[in-house]
């Protein structure tokens, strides 16, 4: 740090995120305390922050029903209480009878009358001088004073350069605000300036200083996207002649909206960079077969395809279902499982290593653990969304110049903004549309209290030929837990059904067995499986129309959808229970409506990202990726559009305006992104 500040400070200031001189001025307040005027008392508003100033006619500690020091204070037209339930000698002194004060804080109704709660004061009277500017009020954290910030702040404001980081032409066409006018109005607002405006953060120096920061997350995102593409990718020509063979043997066409991401897809890998692609599309809309296509045009230009999934359940039915589909084309592909023989698993590897196999198939642990490619050409990462924000692979391409192409499938939608901002250093294709023929799934919500009917309800259906899901609950403390109740479950309905075969997966089984336990719902031989939430990504059996979901109240809004997904999937019309334990949270009850009121990803995925904020929502908090501090995504979606183009202009035509803005905004702090 360029100032002289001591060491103490230092450390509570690094807690703060402030470690150069810059770091204080990006600092900006949370709030403005307005001391620029007084407030007749009698006229004073309830409910915001005022001040008023007053002659102490009565003050008293009180001891009953707990101390606290109450005033009485008058001015010329009202009368009010200030009262202090923590207090020095030295304040009991200040705010004694007859004393005139200034008092700043909010008005309410209290039990004797107008109050303030622990106001701020200071001394009142002719000798003192109201402030001529509102007060800046900063986050900050123990043992470091507002006051002391705030003389922080100042110094740096002086000591530091505040030069603009856009070319002057730039920001005048944008209709931009001058940077340092703008932290200046932030840090020491004018006295014209309007509190309403500072509040909600629509005066220009707010909407700078967002851009700014949105600019330095674009101009971050979008170098990286660049470096990765300085490396060399193998370049995959358009599809010949397997990839017609492989859409003419499908039993279906594909939708719009396959077709148009196929072709993106294609025309990535036709380049000689790498791909870095992610493809969004809600649960079902079909995505395994836009990723075999992808898979093709790599095996067609003599190249290895590898697609991981998070689960070994998915990963084996994304085996099988590859190996139905391409192994009659000649395509040899091979399965790397945990469970596998070691003499197999040696055979599966040597195979990925030496290109016997074409297409790998696995689960993402046992790539990034073992697997050597022979020549990769394509890496698919399946569910994305499973692995936080921005995780990527490390693929070891053996003896190799060229880096894979990326795709990464994600079936939780990211609302535009999100993907605009925490993605940006990807390209991004939607699917949004479902195959024809889908039935949307009816759902309800259904209090815990009315189990004995759903129980009923279940056998009713099963015993017609339907099949069903009965989903344990989520036991956040506790695996072993859940598991403990999915057997348990099992047991009761087990002893209540004895006419029907039911099935039991959860994660602990042993993966043979899961598998079995899928491959006889698959094939009707079990009518009804409960589960753990094990079968929240991928799992596909079109026979399956009914759903039962235990604890609906505890699980998250994109798992109650991915979940509700497994149904659905084939022509009869589905149903799915959500139970619920009484009493519901607020947010419980939002969440539940929220399901229960749309089948649509997008929607949901939005109203979730409401909800939570995007720290959550992208799981950002746990993998340290560093939330936007002054932009909000939602108010300012304008700024993020024009940071987005005013970024590709800056890296191409001022790239030491744009280095500069990097330095100012991440400087010694951690980057964006971590690749
Ligand atoms: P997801 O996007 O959730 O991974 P899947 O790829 O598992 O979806 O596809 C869901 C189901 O829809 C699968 O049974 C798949 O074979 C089928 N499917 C995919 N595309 C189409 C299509 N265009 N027409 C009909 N069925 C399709
Ligand atoms: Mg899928």
């Amino acid at each position: 740090m360029d100032l002289k500040i001591g060491k103490a400070t230092q450390e509570k200031l690094a807690k703060l995120g402030i470690r150069h001189a810059f770091d204080l001025l990006l600092h900006l307040p949370l709030r403005y305390e307005d001391e620029t005027h007084l407030y007749p008392i009698a006229d004073a508003p309830f409910g915001q922050t005022v001040q008023v100033e007053g002659c102490i006619v009565h003050a008293e500690v009180q001891y009953r029903p707990r101390k606290a020091l109450i005033c009485q204070v008058q001015d010329g037209g009202g009368q009010m209480f200030a009262r202090f339930l923590h207090f020095y000698p030295s304040q009991v002194k200040a705010l004694a009878e007859g004393k005139t004060v200034r008092l700043l804080g909010e008005l309410r109704q209290g039990f004797y009358g107008v109050e303030m709660v622990h106001p701020k004061f200071s001394a009142g009277g002719d000798g003192a001088p109201l402030n001529e500017a509102l007060t800046p009020v900063y986050p900050t954290t123990a043992g470091l004073s507002q006051e002391s910030l705030r003389k922080l702040i100042n110094q740096s404001l002086q000591s530091q350069e505040l030069t603009d980081t856009l070319p002057e032409a730039l920001r005048d066409s944008l209709s931009l605000a001058d940077f340092a006018a703008s932290i200046r109005a932030l840090h020491q607002p004018p006295p014209d300036v309007s509190l309403a405006a500072l509040t909600e953060r629509d005066h220009p120096a707010w909407r700078r200083l967002a851009f700014d920061e949105l600019l330095a997350q674009q101009l971050s995102m979008r170098q990286h996207y660049r470096r990765r593409r300085n490396v060399g990718a193998p370049v995959l020509a358009a599809p010949g002649a397997l990839t017609e063979a492989f859409l003419a043997g499908l039993p279906f066409a594909l939708t719009q909206a396959q077709h148009r991401v196929a072709a993106e897809i294609s025309r990535d890998l036709a380049q000689p960079h790498p791909m870095q692609r992610l493809l969004q599309g809600d649960v079902g809309s079909g995505k395994t077969v836009v990723a075999a296509l992808a898979a093709l045009q790599a095996i067609e230009h003599g190249y290895q395809a590898a697609l991981m999934a998070p689960t070994e359940l998915l990963a084996e039915q994304h085996y099988l279902k590859l190996m139905m589909w391409l192994e009659p084309l000649g395509v040899n592909t091979a399965w790397l499982a945990a469970r596998l023989k070691a003499k197999e698993k040696r055979a599966a590897l040597e195979a990925a290593s030496n290109g016997g196999a074409q297409l790998i198939v696995g689960t993402h642990a046992l790539f990034q653990e073992q697997v050597e490619f022979g020549n990769l050409g394509l890496a698919v990462v399946d569910e994305q969304h499973r692995f936080g924000v921005h995780q990527r692979l490390a693929l070891r391409n053996k003896g190799r110049e060229l880096a894979p192409h990326q795709l990464m499938m994600s079936a939780t939608p990211i609302p535009r903004t999100l993907s605009m901002s925490y993605y940006a250093d990807l390209d991004v294709s939607v699917i949004d549309e479902l195959p024809p023929g889908r039935t949307p799934v009816l759902t309800r919500l259904v209090s815990d209290a009315r189990r004995d009917e759903v129980v009923t309800r279940v056998r009713e259906a099963c015993l017609k030929g339907r099949q069903a899901y009965w989903v344990c609950p989520l036991i956040e403390e506790s695996e072993a837990l859940q598991l403990k109740t999915a057997v348990e479950t099992f047991e009761t309905l087990t002893a209540a059904f004895p006419e029907l075969n039911i099935g039991l997966v959860h994660g602990r089984m042993r993966s043979d067995e899961k598998a079995q336990a899928m491959a006889d719902f698959k094939a009707g031989v079990t009518h009804l499986l409960v589960a753990t939430t094990v079968i929240e990504v991928g799992v596909d059996v079109p026979n399956a129309s009914l759903m039962v979901i235990e604890h609906a109240e505890r699980m998250g809004l994109s798992q109650l959808h991915q979940l509700r997904g497994r149904v659905g999937r084939g022509a009869t019309s589905s149903v799915c229970l959500l139970l619920y334990q009484q009493p519901l949270s607020e947010l419980a009850r939002e969440r539940l409506k929220i399901v229960h009121d749309s089948n649509d990803g997008f929607e949901i995925a939005r109203r979730d990202l409401q909800l939570r904020g995007p720290g959550e929502f992208l799981g950002a908090k746990q993998s340290g990726v560093p939330m936007l501090k002054v932009a909000d995504l939602e108010r300012d979606q304008d700024l993020l559009e024009m940071a987005r183009d005013v970024a590709q202009v800056l890296l191409r035509d001022y790239p030491e305006h744009a280095a500069r803005h990097l330095k100012r905004w991440l400087g010694g702090r951690q980057e964006y992104l971590k690749v």
